[in-house]
């Protein structure tokens, strides 16, 4: 990775069900929080769920690292999936990265200030990520006291 990268991209790791997301939008903006739908207390992140030629909605865990959703279809275990946004029809499939456990397309949700959250689309893999992609007064403000919740 250059010096450039480094600076503008970021990676954290984070305790499972540490940090619950509170804002997530598609790539055209598009807000994808179901207060009506609730995981575990919260209200979730809803998207439409592609496999073969079954199409339903599908409501993500918000706490970051919890893997617990409700579907309208089911997916076998190991199968990729398709992710679109249930407002504007447009795909969340991330086309720049793979997912580092099993090479499957990833899918990618927007937080505020430039955040990234991104899941692998194979059913059953556990593979995501939280980048935070902003300028570096911004990170230096994510370490100091507990911003980090405010980019969810
Ligand atoms: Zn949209
Ligand atoms: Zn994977």
């Amino acid at each position: 990775m250059t010096e450039e990268a480094k600076k503008e991209r970021i990676e954290i790791e984070v305790p499972p069900k540490k940090l619950t997301i509170t804002h997530a939008h598609c790539p055209n903006g598009c807000d994808l929080m179901e207060e009506s739908v609730k995981i575990g207390g919260y209200a979730s992140v809803h998207v439409r769920v592609r496999y073969k030629d079954e199409e339903g909605d599908m409501y993500l865990d918000p706490r970051y690292g919890s893997f617990e959703n409700i579907s309208d279809i089911e997916i076998p275990e190991g199968e990729i999936v398709e992710l679109f946004c249930p407002h504007c029809g447009q795909s969340l499939r991330d086309e720049h990265e793979r997912c580092r456990q099993c090479s499957a397309p990833m899918f990618a949700l927007m937080l505020p200030h430039g955040g990234i959250i991104e899941g692998c689309l194979r059913k059953g893999c556990y593979e995501h990520e939280l980048r935070i992609v902003s300028g570096e007064e911004l990170l230096s403000r994510l370490f100091e006291n507990d911003t980090l919740a405010s980019f969810l």
